[in-house]
């Protein structure tokens, strides 16, 4: 499956800024984009919601009203939702047991993790994974 990730720079390092910001509680985005080739895939949009549904400091989800819409959006625009991106406040960026059920039951190809930890000064560590995978995906700048 797929090990390579091209990613906007811009587009996660906001992302990143979000994540902190929203410490200690969890954020979460979809991730638009396409499929190169058999090895690599290109996010083109990283999506917010209006709000979340739930957000917690283990957890947050996406309304399905807002999905709906997104799916709606995704197939306008000729893209497809490759999958999503999350925060793990003082967990490592690794997909979780429940991570990995989501990404099967949702059929996503991507799962990205920001961990985010520091007490002054707060870290972010981005790795996107594919469930089939034991390594994460390489990721490149555009
Ligand atoms: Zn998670």
């Amino acid at each position: 499956m797929f090990s390579k990730v091209r990613v906007k720079k811009s587009a996660l390092d906001y992302f990143r800024k979000h994540a902190r910001q929203e410490y200690p509680l969890e954020i979460q985005c979809y991730l638009l984009g396409n499929i190169k080739s058999i090895n690599e895939i290109e996010i083109t949009d990283i999506m917010w919601p209006n709000e979340y549904e739930i957000q917690t400091t283990n957890e947050v989800a996406w309304k399905r009203s807002e999905i709906d819409a997104l799916k709606e959006k995704a197939q306008l625009l000729n893209k497809r939702i490759v999958g999503t991106i999350h925060t793990h406040p003082n967990t490592d960026a690794v997909m979780s047991e429940q991570d990995y059920k989501s990404a099967i039951t949702e059929a996503e190809l991507l799962c990205g993790i920001v961990s985010v930890w520091g007490n002054k000064i707060k870290h972010t560590r981005c790795r996107f994974w594919t469930p089939t995978s034991a390594l994460p995906c390489e990721k490149i700048y555009i």
